[in-house]
């Protein structure tokens, strides 16, 4: 065990999720804030653990050529961005990179590199911030959370929003000052102010500025909407209601002080309504590029049947409509559901139908209801797929899945779970939209009874499956894998699932034969057999 407060050499040899330099010293993994890959650096342990420790890093002796001078000067203590003491080079490898880890590690798979869709600027993309307020000594101030406290970081001017997001925070904050508006102070829930939230379109120029209070009622309403009528764009002043303890940004109730309350933009050539609840991502530019890919890889024909699971106000579905014969989304918010509906009307589409309710839940509804979509598209927040999710696109087996991610972690679990039900990963592609932020999303494509159409068709029913067996046993790529190192072999999911079952593995799986009654099972032949049979003792899976 490394020892606390003592100072060590290391090299820097990757990154964690949350972009923290990776150095192995005596067996230990040590997590390093601050570090670049290639660095040689001395580090002091500040907390040590068995197998891992964090560290501070003390001194750099090889530098990496990516290092950069921060160029914020507020970012080594503001928790809202991760990677200003690197150039973006770096950067975007180390996010493709993440994805192509991830996929190998827990998906199975062996890509030897992930592409990434670069961003081209790291400079005022977001579209959205939410600013918490705080004061001292009795004057009202607004930033960004310091990493890991609630102590509110100022800065003047941040480099990844637009500067008219920053003025409207200014704004507020010289009208809070001046009519001594109360900040809300979490440790005696007292005070009224406690975040500014500006949202942007970046087309449309149009802005919401949302005031989340612990009450009710704002004090001198029309002098600060008087203010922020000189702000070009200002469009609406909506207060959010929130009077609970604890960390939730958005209150349930929402009191539209000036105009209509929401404010509209453009994206993928369709015009949407974007209310303050409303999920929008907050990259323009990267997000229209992340859709198009997605769209693309979607294949999708004017036949189909299109299915988008957490579609928010309807970006993705209302994209793909025109190249569809139908699409429905489900997205779990009521208000993304109006949004989604209204931006169908005001798009004049009319081949789109939103729900409002739990992805898995309704999409095992609909494929209760005999739906049969063709394609999926599944957009899931960072947790990823629940198991009702995985379950309904199981037994609704459309062609494609289409997964956009935003924690490649999760997807990769999903995308393994995925793998066991028949289907195959055919493309995977990073797109950052979070530039200089530690966050990453993917898109991959998934497909079945595609790649080779003789090929026969296998159902895997998951009816009354514990999903969370799932964790226990190897994996069918694990599996694969092992045969594949042992014998050169290379295994089929039907074959292996064909042994389980000889073994009495997956009675619960309930493992059926292909629905349709022409269909033969290819038989997994003696060589095969044994092969599986070797890494199911292997893993344990049967005695040996
Ligand atoms: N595809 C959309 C939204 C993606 S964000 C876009 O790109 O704009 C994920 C969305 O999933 C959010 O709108 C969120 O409200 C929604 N969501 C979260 N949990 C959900 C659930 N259990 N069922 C359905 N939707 C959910």
């Amino acid at each position: 065990m490394l020892i606390k407060n003592q100072i060590y050499e290391a090299v820097i040899t990757d990154y964690t999720a949350e972009g923290q330099g990776v150095a192995h010293i005596e067996g230990c993994a040590v997590f390093i804030p601050n570090a670049i890959a290639g660095e040689r650096v001395r580090v002091k342990i500040e907390k040590a653990q068995k197998t891992w420790a964090a560290g501070k890093l003390t001194e750099i002796l090889e530098k990496s050529p990516h290092r950069l001078n921060r160029e914020c000067p507020v970012a080594k203590l503001c928790g809202g961005c991760d990677f200003w003491h690197m150039d973006y080079d770096e950067e975007s490898r180390l996010k493709a990179q993440r994805v192509r880890s991830c996929l190998n590690r827990m998906a199975g798979e062996d890509l030897p590199q992930v592409p990434i869709l670069a961003a081209p600027t790291c400079y005022g993309y977001r579209n959205k911030a939410q600013y918490p307020v705080s004061q001292k000594k009795g004057k009202a101030y607004a930033g960004f959370f310091r990493a890991g406290t609630h102590d509110v970081v100022e800065n003047a001017r941040c480099r990844i929003l637009p500067e008219e997001t920053d003025r409207v925070k200014d704004l507020v904050i010289d009208y809070v000052n001046q009519y001594r508006v109360t900040v809300y102070d979490e440790a005696s829930h007292t005070g009224l102010l406690r975040h500014i939230y500006v949202r942007r379109g970046a087309v449309s120029g149009q802005i919401l500025v949302c005031l989340v209070c612990n009450g009710r009622k704002l004090p001198r309403a029309e002098e600060l909407i008087r203010r922020l009528n000189t702000i070009p764009g200002f469009t609406t002043l909506v207060l959010s209601v929130n009077t609970k303890k604890g960390n939730t940004i958005l209150g349930d109730e929402f009191i539209t002080l000036h105009g209509p309350g929401y404010i509209e933009d453009t994206l993928c050539g369709l015009t949407f309504r974007l209310s303050p609840r409303s999920f929008y991502q907050v990259n323009h530019h990267q997000a229209q590029r992340l859709y198009r890919e997605a769209i693309s890889l979607a294949g999708i024909t004017k036949e189909d049947l299109v299915l988008d699971l957490y579609c928010g106000v309807g970006t993705i579905t209302l994209a793909m409509a025109s190249a569809a014969g139908k699409v429905i989304g489900v997205e779990v918010i009521p208000q993304a559901v109006e949004d989604a509906k209204d931006n169908a009307k005001r798009n004049r589409i009319e081949n789109a139908e939103f729900f409002c309710g739990d992805a898995g839940q309704a999409a095992l509804e609909l494929e209760r209801q005999g739906i049969r979509p063709d394609v999926v598209v599944v957009d899931p927040p960072r947790k990823g797929l629940n198991g009702d999710t995985i379950q309904a696109l199981a037994r609704m087996a459309p062609r494609r899945i289409v997964y956009v991610s935003c924690d490649p972690a999760t997807l990769a679990r999903d995308v393994a779970l995925l793998k066991e039900t028949g289907y195959v990963l055919n493309a995977a592609k990073a797109a950052d939209l979070f530039p200089r932020c530690a966050h990453v999303e993917t898109v991959v494509l998934l497909s079945k009874g595609e790649i080779d159409s003789k090929k026969v068709r296998v159902e895997f029913s998951l009816e009354g499956m514990d999903m969370s067996g799932f964790q226990k046993d190897a994996t069918y790529g694990q599996i694969k894998e092992r045969v594949l190192e042992q014998t050169g072999l290379k295994v089929s999911s039907l074959y292996i699932a064909q042994i389980k079952q000889k073994h009495g593995i997956i009675e619960r799986e309930n493992y059926n034969k292909a629905k349709s009654e022409d269909a033969r099972q290819p038989k997994c032949p003696p060589d095969k057999e044994r092969a599986i049979e070797e890494a199911l003792r292997h893993f344990g899976m049967i005695e040996r």
